[in-house]
């Protein structure tokens, strides 16, 4: 896990200046391919499509125009199966996607784990969505776990740490990460609140062990890689668009893939972008103003291909 991901995460801008001078609309980059017509979609949800429980301004509009263009939900949130995240986004009164087309970290790492070790054994500290996606791949064995695999939500206790500890230290297990994040925004009887992410909740076992985890979700590349598989298309053709610079952005550019931050999750207009990490193509304070931008970009009305060119 690198410390990079902490800082960034906890950078807040200076406060003063005015936004309008912090945003450019399109944020032009002399030689980037911003004109290719896109193929393919990767859309980050949370901070995007919603927050909470509540749909962001401009989700649905924007779901229905790219209706007819290929594309993917990925996410680093690892607690909720595709078929739990596509009735929650179908409850807020967006159009239900199929549960195939929403990746999440825990399906990445168990694909991931497979192809490092065809018919791995784990043991899991993470809520249901996890142990699902690795029990379709692998075998869970408390005694003797190829993978102690970290994710998210209630389930880390001493028990189970001290379980971990000792897979790693004494049966010789790697200690994977579903995803990096440190702290994610959640919603509780209509007020936010701050949950532990992967990245805080695996630390304490790195720490007791002396071992860097593997980490698989977002800016690692291995869920843009399913993603593109998924869709089909080479990086190049394709657009992550997300609300954070350290992960969906950052990880997305250096696949190269083109991106689009929106800044309605935990980028605020206001912050002045990280010094240490590469500009989008795109960065607008909303859906709206994306879907403006890109509208250029995008498959004609009669939804056919746009050209490749
Ligand atoms: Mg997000």
């Amino acid at each position: 896990m690198r410390p990079g991901y902490w800082r960034l995460s906890q950078r807040r801008a200076p406060s003063g200046a005015h936004p309008s001078t912090r945003i450019a609309s399109i944020t032009a980059r002399k030689g980037e391919p911003r004109h290719r017509s896109i193929r393919g979609l990767l859309l980050d949800m949370d901070g995007v499509l919603y927050h909470g429980d509540a749909p962001l301004p401009g989700a649905l509009e924007f779901l229905q125009r790219i209706a007819g263009l290929p594309h993917v939900f990925v996410t680093n949130n690892p607690r909720r199966t595709p078929e739990e995240v596509a009735a929650r986004l179908a409850a807020m009164g967006l159009p239900r996607p199929e549960p195939s087309l929403i990746l999440t970290s825990a399906i990445a790492t168990a694909e991931r784990l497979a192809l490092e070790k065809p018919g791995f054994s784990w043991f899991a500290i993470g809520e249901g969505g996890l142990e699902a996606e690795l029990s379709r791949l692998g075998e869970r064995d408390p005694e003797a776990a190829d993978f102690v695999v970290v994710g998210e939500g209630p389930g880390i206790d001493f028990e189970r740490l001290t379980l971990a500890i000792n897979l790693v230290l004494q049966r010789g297990a790697r200690l994977v990460v579903t995803n990096p994040d440190t702290s994610v925004d959640d919603t509780h009887d209509g007020r936010h609140r701050v949950l532990p992410g992967g990245g805080a909740l695996v630390a304490p076992i790195a720490v007791a062990c002396g071992v860097e985890p593997l980490v698989i979700g977002k800016p690692e590349p291995a869920l843009f890689e399913m993603a593109c598989r998924r869709l089909g298309l080479a990086p190049a053709h394709c657009v992550m668009i997300g609300d954070r610079p350290d992960t969906d952005i950052a990880g997305a550019l250096r696949l190269g893939m083109r991106a689009a931050l929106v800044r309605t999750g935990r980028f605020r207009p206001d912050e002045d972008w990280p010094e240490a990490l590469p500009r989008p193509q795109w960065d607008l304070p909303d859906l709206p103003g994306l879907l403006h931008a890109l509208e250029p970009l995008l498959p004609t009305s009669d939804q056919r291909p746009p050209d490749p060119r």
